[in-house]
C-alpha cells in the first residue's frame, strides 16, 4: 500500500503546464495569466470628482456657513465622459457630475446637498450660468479622486501566474484590453467500463445500473477548470475498450472508472498494459482503494496520462478530488491545489474500520457558538452517492486512529462553503 501523498507525488511527476493560448478576457475566467500585465496609462487617467455637485476653488468656501452661504456665479455643467476646457475663476463654480473631470482652476467640489441646489425651484435652473449657494467650507482637494489613484502608468497591475477571478477580469477591462494570454485548458477524456452500465436515457435492463461516474467525473473536471470529454462506455471486452482508448489519444489526460480491482472479468487491465504503460496500486485511504495510473502510446510517440479510478461511485468522485483535481490545476499552471482544512467537532462516533486514512463525507456547519461542527452524512459505502451528495467536506481522519469520540475535533477537507445542500 502507498499513501494519498506517494500516490499524488508520482501522478503529479507526469504533468506540466500547457502551452499558453489568446482569447477573450471573459473565456479566461479561472485561467492562469502567461503574461504580466503593465497598465499602459494611470487610472483614473485625470483628477474627476467623486460626487455630484459643484467644482469650485475652495478658498472662495472658506467663510460659508448655512447663515451666511457664499455664493458663486455658476458657469458651466460637467456630465461624465465631457472635459470643461476654460477655468474656474475666481468666485465662479462648474455644475459637476460624477466621474467628470475637474476643470482647470478648481480645486475641491461641493456637493449639492451642501448648497442650494435642492432647494430650487423648476423655474430657477442651476444650469442656466445663474449662482449657487454654498453652505459649507470645502477642504482643498475635497470629494476629488486624483489621477492614477489606482494605477499608475507602467506599474505592473497583475503579475504572470496570477488566476483570473471576476475582479482580474474587470481589471484587464479597465485598461482596455479584450484579450489576454493564459494557460490552456486541459481536455480530459471520460470512458466508463463494465458490461453492466448503461446511458442515462437508455432503458435499464435487470442487473445493471446507470453510469453515474462519467456525468459526475466530467461535471468535476468543469468545476476544476478543465474541458471534459465524455467518451461514453466501453464494454469488458479487449476490442471496444481499445477502440474507446484510441478515440482519446489527442486528450492531454484519460480518465477511465472501474475495472482496476481485483474481479474475473476486469479485462481493464490486459488493455492498459497492452497500449502502454501502467502501474495498480492500492492507496491507503477509504473509500477508493483501487487506483490505476499510466500513460498511453500515441502513434506520433506522445504519452497521454491515464487515471484509472474505481468503480463504486463515491470512490471514483473521491479519488478523482485527490488526484485529478492536483493534475488538472497542475496543467491550468496553478500553483496551489489545496482545499481548506478546518478543525471540527465531530457529533458521532466514527470508527475507522482498517489502518487507512478515511476521507469520510459529512456536512460541517458552524455552531451558534462559533465553532464548526461535522456530521457525517448516513451510511458511508463507497455506492452511496447521496451521502455525497448532501456532504459539503470530507473528514480526514489519520490511518492510525481507530475511534473518534463525539466531542472530539477532527481535520475537515471544505469542498465547498455551502451549509445544508
Ligand atoms: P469494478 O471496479 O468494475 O469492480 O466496479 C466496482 C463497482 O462499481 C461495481 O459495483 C460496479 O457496478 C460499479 N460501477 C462501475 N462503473 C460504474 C459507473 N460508471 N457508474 C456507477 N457504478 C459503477
Ligand atoms: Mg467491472
Amino acid at each position: 500500500m502507498i499513501s494519498v501523498e506517494e500516490a499524488r507525488e508520482r501522478i503529479l511527476a507526469f504533468f506540466q503546464r500547457l502551452q499558453p493560448e489568446r482569447k477573450p478576457i471573459l473565456d479566461a475566467l479561472g485561467q492562469v495569466l502567461a503574461e504580466e500585465i503593465v497598465a499602459p496609462f494611470d487610472i483614473p487617467p485625470l483628477d474627476n470628482t467623486g460626487m455630484d455637485g459643484y467644482a469650485v476653488r475652495a478658498a472662495d468656501t472658506a467663510t460659508a456657513t448655512e447663515a451666511a452661504p457664499v455664493t458663486l456665479r455658476v458657469v458651466g455643467n460637467l456630465a461624465a465622459g465631457y472635459v470643461h476646457e476654460a477655468s474656474v475663476g475666481p468666485g465662479q463654480a462648474v455644475r459637476i457630475m460624477t466621474g467628470a473631470p475637474i476643470p482647470p482652476g478648481a480645486d475641491a467640489v461641493v456637493p449639492f446637498e451642501e448648497t442650494d441646489e435642492v432647494l430650487r425651484g423648476p423655474n430657477q435652473s442651476p444650469t442656466g450660468g445663474d449662482s449657487v449657494a454654498v453652505f459649507r467650507a470645502a477642504r482643498p482637494g475635497a470629494n476629488i479622486r486624483a489621477r492614477a489613484g489606482d494605477v499608475s502608468a507602467g506599474s505592473t497591475i497583475l503579475s504572470a501566474g496570477r488566476v483570473l477571478r471576476p475582479s482580474e477580469v474587470g481589471l484587464l477591462a479597465s485598461i482596455g484590453l479584450s484579450h489576454v494570454s493564459v494557460f490552456r485548458r486541459p481536455t480530459v477524456a471520460v470512458l466508463s467500463t463494465g458490461d453492466e452500465v448503461t446511458l442515462p436515457g437508455e432503458p435499464l435492463l435487470p442487473g445493471r445500473i446507470y453510469d453515474a461516474n462519467a456525468p459526475s467525473i466530467a461535471a468535476l473536471i468543469t468545476s476544476f477548470g478543465g474541458i471534459p470529454r465524455v467518451m461514453g462506455i466501453a464494454r469488458d471486452t479487449v476490442e471496444d475498450l481499445t477502440a474507446k482508448i484510441h478515440q482519446a489519444l489527442d486528450a492531454d489526460m484519460l480518465v477511465t472508472s472501474a475495472g482496476v480491482s481485483r474481479g474475473d472479468f476486469d479485462v481493464v487491465k490486459d488493455v492498459l498494459a497492452a497500449e502502454g504503460s501502467i502501474d495498480f496500486w492500492t492507496v491507503r485511504m477509504r473509500p477508493g482503494k483501487p487506483l490505476a495510473f499510466g500513460a498511453f502510446r500515441t502513434p506520433d510517440g506522445r504519452q497521454v496520462p491515464h487515471l484509472g479510478l474505481p468503480g463504486n461511485p463515491v470512490s471514483s468522485m473521491v479519488s478523482f478530488e485527490l488526484f485529478g483535481r492536483p493534475a488538472i490545476f497542475k496543467m491550468l499552471g496553478r500553483s496551489g491545489w489545496e482545499r481548506p482544512i478546518l478543525r471540527a467537532i465531530v457529533r458521532q462516533r466514527v470508527v475507522n474500520t482498517d489502518p487507512r486514512r478515511f476521507y469520510g463525507r459529512c456536512i460541517v456547519t458552524q455552531g451558534e457558538d462559533g465553532r464548526w461542527y461535522a456530521d457525517l452524512t448516513g451510511p458511508q459505502g463507497s455506492n452511496i452517492l447521496t451521502s455525497m451528495s448532501a456532504a459539503n467536506a470530507l473528514t480526514v481522519i489519520p490511518e492510525t486512529v481507530e475511534v473518534v469520540e463525539p466531542g472530539e475535533e477532527i481535520d475537515v477537507m471544505m469542498l465547498d462553503w455551502q451549509h445544508a445542500p
